[in-house]
């Protein structure tokens, strides 16, 4: 197995710093070949990109490169065998998002809503009282579903009920889950579930693969670029719980990685896959990637190629061998 890489960096929309990650270009033999994309997260806790990129020079892999081998070896497998492993058939409804709440863009989910979307996740926790007032002024607007997701920002269930207690009745009503109020604590949490349905992100991480109770959290995550997608699954099953696909907010076609094992998991079990939410193409600036990208509304359909798409564009990178 040979690994090439192109690093490149994505310009967020809110101004904030560049972001950088690297496409990754997987060769086992001259016919097996797939991509993937690493695109570490350093503030939540992931080795940076340099460290990545280092430890695959060594073999050795994270769980980041770990399943970008996984992600290409699928991709691998469409483009040997001439196929796009996207199915526009199968249409998935995806949330839309908000990185950073604020007057503009509570403006900007009256076309969201328009464009069909139902549900929208909105990243809180960073100014609690500012983000109460436009939680409820969305609700008192739209009839759009919740999903929030705070990244454990708060500090203990005290501060979340505060923040729940603060949100109107329509608001409240229109909480789809929230995700990862604080740190997981099986007590704390298991009061705060009462609140409002709880979904487990990073938590997870926490808990005993093995273990047969229940997390106290009504909804797995799950992120293909960085969980063994089957083992989770396996812990949705077991412990009962519905579970949803989210993109790591990277490289396009990561993103379009994880639109794909959403739809496979959706295909597999209906009855435990919730929406997902990994139309997070638009919180960067557009590359030429993007441009490729066939989307409308909640829905993305396939890109044109084979294997996950992207054929022309992944030619005309500069690879560099690892
Ligand atoms: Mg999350």
């Amino acid at each position: 197995m040979k690994f090439f890489y192109s690093p490149y960096q994505l310009q967020p929309q809110d101004k904030s710093a560049p972001r950088s990650g690297a496409l990754l270009k997987v060769v086992w033999n001259e016919r097996k070949i797939g991509y993937a994309d690493l695109h570490p997260w350093p503030e939540l806790g992931d080795e940076p990109l340099a460290v990545q990129i280092e430890k695959l020079k060594q073999l050795k892999l994270t769980n980041l490169t770990e399943q970008c081998v996984w992600l290409a070896s699928i991709d691998a497998k469409g483009r040997m065998e001439k196929r796009n492993l996207y199915d526009n058939q199968i249409l998935l409804k995806n949330n839309a998002i908000i990185t950073k709440l604020d007057n503009h863009t509570v403006e900007l989910l009256d076309p969201v809503a328009k464009n069909g979307f139902s549900k929208v996740k909105i990243k809180v926790g960073v100014d609690p009282d500012e983000e109460i007032k436009l939680i409820n002024r969305i609700a008192q607007t739209h009839t759009i579903k919740l999903r929030l997701d705070f990244n454990n920002r708060l500090l203990s269930y005290a501060a979340f009920e505060k923040f729940i207690n603060a949100l109107s009745v329509s608001a409240k009503f229109q909480i789809d889950y929230v995700e990862d109020p604080f740190p997981y604590n099986e007590e704390a949490w298991k009061k705060a579930r009462e609140l409002a349905p709880l979904a487990i992100d990073w938590g997870l991480e926490k808990i005993d693969l093995r273990q047969d109770q229940h997390p106290q959290a009504d909804v797995l995550i799950i992120k293909p670029m960085r969980d063994d997608v089957d083992k989770r699954m396996a812990q949705a099953l077991k412990w009962n719980m519905k579970a949803t696909v989210t993109s790591h907010m990277g490289h396009p076609l990561g993103v379009m990685q994880c639109a794909q094992v959403a739809q496979d998991l959706h295909v597999k079990h209906p009855n435990v896959m919730l929406d997902p939410g990994c139309l997070t193409f638009d919180i960067y600036q557009p590359t030429e990637f993007h441009f490729h990208l066939n989307l409308q509304g909640p829905y993305i359909r396939k890109v044109a190629g084979w294997g996950i798409g992207f054929d022309v564009l992944l030619k005309g990178q500069k690879w560099l061998p690892l």
